[in-house]
């Protein structure tokens, strides 16, 4: 039912709406991250490649240095530290080159003769090692490369700038180490033999095959907002844009969906509204002389909706005069057809409300509606309830005089509820007063109720109106009624408000 609908509240269609629209943002968001992530490990595996790639080059020259001298261990050092300083000079990343005899270091290209004893257990797999410095630069990385055979051993040097250079240019947005063994290597130029430290972002390990060192390589803590932001921001407005187009989308489906107006729209396109009637009857005889025209809805879930419940949506839209001339078509073509049967003209009751009396529709919709019957066959009524008065403006009155000119009545309906004055009831060149069924129900019941109903027969006679009382529910209140000349009666009583095929069977009836 459109009215449950309605009562969808706003806070949870906000909700929905802000969900639709942050949908995608987010989605998008998470794959964005995702690609992102993708990006990053990439760029780290490539990184750490190209630095072992660039390291084993190195190494492999320092490693040619220690090739060649090695046959020269044993021999004077007088004799080889021309070999020794002759390999310095040649090769660009061999800082020094030393000679080894039975594990002592005899002879340096740096010093000549010279006494170190050699532990190979300070080189990793017995061929590098990862110092941070020695006596002569102490405090600077050196990489050693050792080279054995029996006695016979020599040690080249690569020198950490060249090390820590690479780390630092191939690495430029990456964070890039050097291990070796326990010992590691970082851009600054610093052997560290604490523990290694966590890259948080795509962390990377590649091991060289040639030589026992392994490259780190990853990004800092945040890395990956930071890459979205200075690489996607296109498509992050383009995220935003489908999430407004998508909270946009959502907020006019739901208002579409849940609106009465729209729904009430659908319905009328649908010929949902019928009319019922119930019939109203003289005072005196209790013969059928009209009915009174009442909306219902038939609503394909809902069942039939009472108009109180949908009347108020459809004054408020402006529907109400589409859906009153449906009404009034409908009603048209039931009764036409039985108008011969009449003998007095027969009074058709329909509601009208403030909204009809905005410009002259309403005369044509009558003017079509009397087209329909024999000539004199029928009276139109058109109730306007007291609670809902209608402005006395040029246009109004201009309406309601085409509308008498017409032959068409006006009733004040629910009469007594109001305010209207006397003067009010002349402008509108009013016909009928129905006393509303408030005061009906008090017959019998509460006196002072009783006295207002008085009042209000005694004032119709006086302003020679015909009254109609509605609500009549018990042969006590229909007694009364007749008693002081009522002229009309509409209740219960004498009917409930039936559908068209039921009232035209019964309608014959009486
Ligand atoms: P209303 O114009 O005062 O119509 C009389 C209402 O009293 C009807 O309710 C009718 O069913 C009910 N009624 C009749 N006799 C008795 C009775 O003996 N006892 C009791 N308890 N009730 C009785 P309904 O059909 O539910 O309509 C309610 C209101 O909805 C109407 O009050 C009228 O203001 C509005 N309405 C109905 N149809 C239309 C329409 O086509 N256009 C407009 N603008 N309003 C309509
Ligand atoms: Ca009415
Ligand atoms: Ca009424």
């Amino acid at each position: 039912m459109p009215l449950k609908v309605k009562r969808r509240r706003r806070s949870l269609r906000v909700a929905i709406t802000l969900i639709s629209g942050l949908l995608p943002i987010v989605l998008g968001t998470v794959i964005l991250h995702m690609q992102a992530e993708r990006a990053l490990k990439q760029s780290a595996g490539q990184t750490a490649e190209e630095a072992v790639r660039q390291f084993n080059l190195m190494l492999d020259n320092t490693a040619q240095a220690a090739h060649e001298l090695l046959p020269l261990a044993g021999q004077t050092c007088n004799d080889v530290k021309l070999a020794l300083r002759e390999q310095v000079t040649r090769r660009p990343f061999v800082r020094s080159t030393n000679l080894v005899w039975d594990n002592n270091l005899y002879c340096s290209s740096l010093f000549g003769d010279y006494q170190e004893t050699v532990n190979p257990g300070d080189y990793t797999q017995g061929v590098l090692w990862l110092m941070n410095g020695n006596p002569v630069t102490p405090n600077t990385a050196l990489l050693v490369y050792r080279l054995s055979n029996g006695k016979k051993g020599a040690l080249t040097t690569l020198d950490g700038f060249h090390l820590s250079n690479i780390l630092r240019l191939i690495g430029r947005h990456t964070l890039l180490l050097l291990q070796v063994g326990n010992n590691w290597l970082a851009a600054d130029g610093r052997v560290q033999s604490s523990p290694l430290p966590d890259l948080p972002v795509a962390q990377t390990r590649l091991t060289s095959e040639h030589y026992a060192f392994t490259v780190e390589a990853g990004f800092p803590e945040g890395e990956t907002w930071r890459y979205m932001s200075s690489e996607y921001p296109p498509l992050f407005s383009l995220l935003m844009f489908f999430g407004v187009i998508a909270g946009f989308i959502s907020h006019f489906a739901q208002r579409r969906s849940t609106s009465p107006t729209h729904e009430m729209h659908r319905a009328l396109e649908a010929a949902e509204f019928v009319p019922y009637f119930q019939p109203v009857v003289h005072g005196d005889n209790k013969r059928w002389s009209g009915a009174e025209v009442l909306m219902r809805w038939k609503h394909p879930k809902e069942g039939l909706v009472r108009p109180d419940l949908f009347i108020p949506f459809a004054e408020h839209s402006g529907l109400i005069v589409p859906m009153t001339r449906s009404l009034m078509r409908q009603t048209a073509a039931l009764l036409a057809p039985q108008s011969a049967s009449f003998r007095e003209p027969f009074h058709v009751g329909i509601n009208i409300t403030a909204s009809h009396c905005r410009d002259l529709e309403l005369v044509d919709d009558c003017r079509e509606f009397l087209k329909a019957f024999a000539p004199g066959s029928i009276h139109l009524v058109l109730e306007l309830t007291e609670r809902e008065l209608i402005e006395p403006t040029a246009i109004t009155l201009q309406l309601f005089e085409q509308l008498h000119e017409l032959g068409v009545k006006i009733a004040i309906d629910d009469f007594g509820t109001g305010h209207s004055s006397l003067g009010y009831l002349r402008q509108f060149k009013v016909d009928f007063l129905k006393i509303d069924q408030s005061f009906v129900a008090m017959i019998g019941v509460d006196t002072l109720s009783s006295h207002i109903l008085d009042s209000i027969i005694e004032l119709a006679v006086k302003l020679d109106l015909q009254l109609v009382a509605e609500g009549v529910e018990s042969r006590e209140q229909s007694d009364y009624l007749s008693a002081h000349h009522v002229n009309f009666l509409q209740g219960y009583l004498y009917g409930k408000p039936m559908p068209g095929a039921e009232f035209i069977s019964a309608l014959s009836d009486h």
